[in-house]
């Protein structure tokens, strides 16, 4: 940014606080972000643009940020040094690494994966260069069991998933609150349409009262860490009940009679109990999303930092084929290659460990 920029005029740019990268525009005073709006014309966020947002000047600009790489000295100090003697040194290390040990032993963490992407296009070529093949990121520390799923579901952990909020006639929030947190474009305004519309249902399955609670047609306040009594329970009654989508079971499932068997055993108003839960409420939430023309559905935080993340994620009922969780639209598909584990690339020829490729943009059930 350079000083000399007039104040009163605007530059398009995006958000990156989170990962739904709304577009903004800023006005810049003295390389400083003084102003920041929606962009209208953004075709994502349509104009809107959440509190953080406001406070982009107090990141890029905060007094612990380097503004100069630093090289470590002999005592353990630092001592600045300018950009090209630091990619200099830098490049000449990995080289050597590469050249004694081979590009597979420099492992790669980052290339965004959370709100700042920007790192993830110049790591893959920095990546190919070096012959780095095992990577990992943020999200290795939050949401490894539900790649895991979604492996054993998708056929690889990269197929992560997201909902279409914005079309669904059923959004379920598990463990999550996008009032404060976000997570898909619009949020706030999407979480008002849905809530003010008689014809869709918000589901909040969370022990809080969050504020996407308050709005919600249909809140689990679940016991704290008894989110897998209310998960079986609540899959449990869509097998008891038949509210299951038996042609796309037929056809695009396999192996799954082990698991409804498994679910027809569950007691469900023991487990609804055991949930802190009125077996009722469980009941209407399971019948509102099996008659739903579209259901997207989202975990978050709240699953993976609560206890038995794995298992809760195994159970959501984002991966139970009732109708409308499988629609091209409305519904939800994948929407990036996200991994947070260590794999192999197939690029050099190595055998890729775990799951195979799938196309990048493949849809769930499409
Ligand atoms: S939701 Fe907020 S934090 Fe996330 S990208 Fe948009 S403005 Fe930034």
């Amino acid at each position: 940014m350079k000083a000399t920029t007039q104040r009163s005029e605007w530059h398009r740019t995006a958000c990156i606080l989170c990962s739904v990268n709304c577009g903004v525009e800023v006005q810049i005073d003295g390389g400083h972000i003084t102003r920041v709006r929606g962009d209208r014309a953004h075709p994502g966020s349509k104009g809107y643009a959440c509190e953080k947002a406001q406070r982009l000047d107090y990141y890029q600009s905060s007094r612990d940020r380097l503004q100069t790489p630093l090289r470590r000295r002999a005592d353990g100090t630092f001592e600045p040094i300018d950009w090209d003697t630091a990619i200099r040194e830098v490049a000449a290390k990995l080289a050597a690494i590469r050249e004694a040990h081979g590009g597979e032993t420099i492992f790669y963490y980052g290339g965004g994966g959370q709100g700042n992407h920007l790192g993830g296009a110049y790591g893959a070529a920095t990546r190919k260069a070096l012959g780095s093949i095992y990577t990992s990121n943020a999200l290795a520390q939050e949401k490894t069991g539900e790649f895991w799923v979604d492996g054993q579901l998708y056929g690889r952990p990269r197929c992560h998933t997201t909902g279409d909020f914005e079309r669904a006639e059923v959004a379920v929030f598990v463990g999550k609150n996008p009032w404060q947190s976000h997570g898909f474009p619009r949020a706030r305004a999407i979480l008002r349409e849905i809530s003010t519309d008689p014809q869709r249902a918000l589901i909040v399955i969370d022990p809080r009262r969050t504020e996407t609670a308050e709005l919600a047609d249909h809140h689990l306040q679940v016991r704290p860490g008894a989110d897998a009594f209310c998960l079986s329970a609540l899959l449990a009654i869509l097998i008891e009940e038949d509210l299951l989508d038996h042609d796309f079971v037929t056809n695009r499932t396999s192996n799954g009679e082990g698991l409804f068997q498994a679910l027809r055993t569950v007691p469900i108003a023991e487990y609804c109990a055991r949930a802190g839960l009125a077996e009722q409420a469980v009941r209407e939430v399971a019948r509102r999303i099996a008659r739903a023309r579209s259901v997207s559905i989202y975990e978050d935080l709240g699953i993976p930092q609560a206890p038995h993340s794995t298992l809760n994620s195994y159970l959501s009922p984002e991966r139970i084929p009732v109708p409308g969780a499988h629609r091209r639209t409305a519904a939800r598909h994948a929407h990036r290659a996200r991994d947070p584990s260590p794999t192999r690339t197939r690029a050099r020829g190595v055998e890729r460990r775990g799951y195979e490729a799938a196309p990048r943009g493949t849809r769930a059930g499409a």
